[in-house]
């Protein structure tokens, strides 16, 4: 009973690498000078570090340092994308098209935006989750300004056809954002290829440390320009104002030079043990796999087990860390307890809570995958029993 806990919940977040922490630690101390001060070496020394970073995050995507700025997470760039976006073309028209499993930062901003009287289309997705490009390519109008649609999703992992809309995007001359927060670091990205404008990742799902994130902002082809929703001394090229949070950001670099570096094997390694617990799990009767079965990413896993709820299970098995279908309740976003991403494919109430998401990282181990496979399928049997005998 001595073993340490599993964490299997990679999607929520994800430990910092050693590699990372050690990159970080002289920016506490020794290197700790303001970014902004370039008047002295201290302030060189702390801007050099995150200019280096920037040129790393910039290289994960395809896209030129300058177009990168930095904000504190993904839901910032998420929010400074949409409105500051919204802001700057509502001059050319107010429909945004977005689609109905993004995060709750995409869906509160257009919500909002909606309030002040921009046109939303929420567009459906198919039963693995995704969107279709014709139906994007349908819901445009001649005010249609933006469209959001995220790269990969964070419950069921399902893959969007980024490129194809993009593309569609392009044509007509349609902003598009993606927000690649789950897919950065797995999924090759490239900005000009995929026809993307505005994009926004977060450190620590890399396997970086909290506290920095990214947003792509096109500089040519067409220069994009995204309204100010932080002011002050005039930071980020004036987009977001703040004293830089330096030692996270060299982190954040690092973690993305790191992530580069691997990608092809790392997934590889994820994706056999996905599929290692995947095939360990579907031996319990009354499973199902949410997500799509090939579009979906290397290290997600969203199973529904009938006949238990997904919080019974995660309470009874403590040592195991996974997330439940019920998790991510927002208040702006619906008002039913469960996920609005398992609602979108179809889910209905109870099989949705009765649904785990299962988040393989780089630092699972094959052992970790085994004790997860048995701790879940014998939570879930006594579980089962029990509300047999409860039934009786
Ligand atoms: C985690 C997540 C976010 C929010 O990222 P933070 O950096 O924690 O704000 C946004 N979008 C997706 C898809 C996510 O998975």
């Amino acid at each position: 009973m001595s073993r340490p806990p599993v964490y299997m919940d990679n999607h929520s977040t994800t430990p910092v690498d050693p590699r990372v922490l050690d990159a970080m630690l002289p920016f506490f101390t020794e290197h700790f000078g303001n970014a902004a001060s370039v008047q002295h070496r201290f302030g060189w020394i702390a801007k050099e570090a995150v200019e280096i970073a920037r040129k790393h995050v910039a290289a994960l995507v395809r896209a030129q340092s300058k177009e990168i700025v930095f904000t504190s997470s993904a839901t910032e760039s998420n929010n400074l994308a949409i409105k500051g976006a919204a802001e700057v073309y509502r001059s050319k028209g107010n429909h945004i098209i977005t689609a109905a499993t993004e995060h709750q930062c995409i869906l509160g901003s257009v919500r909002m935006l909606q309030q002040q009287g921009f046109d939303v289309t929420i567009l459906p997705v198919d039963r693995y989750g995704r969107v279709s490009a014709e139906d994007v390519r349908k819901a445009f109008t001649e005010r249609t300004i933006l469209v959001s649609v995220m790269t990969a999703n964070n419950e069921i992992g399902t893959i969007q056809p980024t490129a194809e809309i993009g593309a569609l995007c392009k044509e007509r001359g349609v902003l598009f954002h993606t927000d690649a927060t789950q897919s950065a670091g797995k999924l090759p990205i490239d900005v000009d290829a995929m026809g993307i404008d505005l994009l926004s990742f977060t450190s620590h799902k890399m396997y970086g440390p909290k506290g920095a994130a990214a947003l792509f902002v096109r500089s040519r082809d067409p220069r994009i320009s995204v309204a100010v929703q932080m002011h002050g001394a005039g930071h980020e090229h004036g987009l977001r104002s703040g004293t830089l949070n330096v030692p996270a950001i060299v982190g954040f670099g690092k973690a993305v030079q790191i992530a580069m570096e691997r990608m092809e094997e790392e997934n590889g390694e994820l994706f056999r043990r996905r599929n290692m617990l995947q095939e360990r799990l579907l031996r319990i009767p009354g499973t199902a796999v949410n997500g799509h079965p090939t579009e979906r990413l290397p290290n997600n896993l969203s199973i529904s087990f009938s006949g238990v709820r997904g919080d019974q299970v995660m309470t009874a098995m403590s040592d195991v860390a996974v997330s439940a279908g019920s998790a991510c309740l927002s208040e702006e976003v619906g008002d039913s307890d469960y996920s609005h991403v398992l609602q979108a494919i179809g889910l209905n109430g109870g099989t949705a809570r009765s649904t785990l998401r299962f988040g393989v990282g780089r630092f699972t181990t094959d052992e970790e995958i085994e004790y997860t496979a048995a701790r879940v399928t014998e939570t879930v049997a006594q579980i089962r029993e029990r509300t047999m005998i409860g039934a009786v």
